[in-house]
């Protein structure tokens, strides 16, 4: 059976989502910043995009190539809740969908497209369906193709809105069109090393006697870059229920400035415990490794501690690394901090504790998460966190991260 693959990717994901919840954006250059720092344009909308705007633009930058344009801070609950309803729309069409990033998935069609007519009503239909249930000003770029290296650059070769379907026709005039930063797989290092050696474009690849292409490029790379340079690509649809469960939950968050004082290095701490240990939680795991980065400039420390005990209580897990942190005696200023906690286990699989007191902090701190759970994240904190403004939850594109939403979706779904 011929397989038929197609990508759906958003375009200009978060500020197409803040040009839906707000008409007052629409058809205005728009650049999305992060609420803490606001240095930099995490992404622009096609308006900005038009005046030179792009991700990672300093937003001093951005004031001259386009000094109307409107800074809007991230809203990463809006991107995760419109992500998980384009998700659900894009199951209507087939039990095998991977997200790929918050803004992509691929959708493996080719038992479904006959119930729908063809791959190319499908993609008619997920637009439709997107338009009507998410907004107008969320356009997608779809492609179809027999695979996932080829569907995800047909949906890169027109935006915004594109429709493009690679067939054995068009193969060829589609791969020579390819830039290299379209071509998935390809990043900027091999890029540079296949410009070294004068190659240019994709299909300049499939001249390159086999020796020099190995030689350059090592048995693996060689064999990956001619089966690209012909569009050929074996990776299968990964569906998120596939995925297996993360063995560590992190977070990390960079500070605007150095900070020097140890209790306010403490609450950025706790806070990012807290994050993480509450997700955990939800998604009933537990861990019993602690870990523990601390950067500025050079100087980088990465700490951890493994214990008998699984623990997900975040006052718990941020004792151990207040005493990880303290036996660092870190002079100077800090900039950058990360928590771990891995070595995870299910809680099911462990046994309970006797403890009364461990219990009491269970029930509590499970009433806190439903508290947060309903009424918004930090609803509850700790007080050590009074005088600190606060760090809030990011979307990140980590697809371990997915499967630890999904589950705590499965799991919240059940009670
Ligand atoms: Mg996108």
């Amino acid at each position: 059976m011929q397989t038929t693959i197609l990508h759906i990717d958003f375009n200009s994901y978060f500020a197409s989502v803040e040009q839906q919840k707000n008409p007052f954006l629409r058809g205005k250059p728009v650049g999305v910043i992060k609420a803490e720092g606001r240095t930099v344009i995490i992404a622009a909308s096609y308006e900005a995009k038009r005046r030179g705007v792009k991700t990672g633009t300093s937003v001093s930058e951005v004031k001259q190539l386009c000094p109307e344009i409107l800074l809007v801070p991230a809203d990463f609950d809006s991107y995760d809740y419109i992500t998980h309803k384009f998700y659900e729309i894009c199951n209507r069409y087939s039990d095998l969908v991977e997200l790929f990033s918050l803004d992509e998935v691929f959708l493996d069609v080719s038992r479904t497209a006959l119930l729908f007519g063809d791959a190319g009503k499908i993609a008619f239909l997920l637009k439709k369906d997107i338009r009507e249930e998410l907004g107008e000003w969320l356009p997608v770029s779809i492609g179809i193709a027999k695979n996932k290296l080829l569907a995800k650059l047909a949906s890169d070769l027109e935006k915004p809105n594109g429709l493009v379907e690679i067939t054995g026709e068009n193969l060829d005039d589609c791969l020579g069109r390819a830039e290299f930063e379209q071509i998935c797989g390809i990043g900027r290092r091999l890029e540079q090393r296949l410009r070294d050696m004068g190659i240019t474009q994709l299909l300049q690849i499939r001249s390159v006697p086999e020796r020099l292409l190995a030689a350059g490029f090592g048995p693996y790379w060689s064999k990956q870059l001619r089966n690209m340079s012909w569009g050929e690509d074996s990776s299968p649809i990964v569906p998120s229920y596939e995925l297996p469960l993360p063995k560590t939950v992190s977070r990390t968050h960079t500070l605007f400035k150095d900070v020097f004082e140890t209790v306010k290095i403490l609450a950025v701490i706790r806070n990012l415990v807290e994050e993480a240990a509450e997700k955990l939680r939800l998604a009933k795991m537990s861990g019993r490794q602690f870990g523990l980065m601390v950067r500025s400039g050079e100087n980088s420390e990465v700490r951890f501690i493994t214990r008998k005990y699984f623990s997900n209580d975040s006052l718990n897990i941020f004792q151990e690394l207040k005493r990880l942190f303290l036996s660092l005696k870190w002079r100077g200023g800090v900039r950058f901090l990360g928590v771990w906690i891995g070595l995870l286990a299910e809680e099911n699989s462990l046994s309970q504790s006797l403890l009364p007191e461990v219990n009491r902090r269970i029930a509590v701190l499970s009433v806190q998460d439903k508290i947060n759970l309903r009424f918004g994240h930090y609803t509850l904190f700790p007080a050590s966190l009074l005088q600190a403004s606060i760090i809030h939850p990011e979307v990140n594109g980590y697809l371990g991260d997915e499967r630890i939403k999904q589950r705590i979706n499965e799991i919240s779904a059940i009670f």
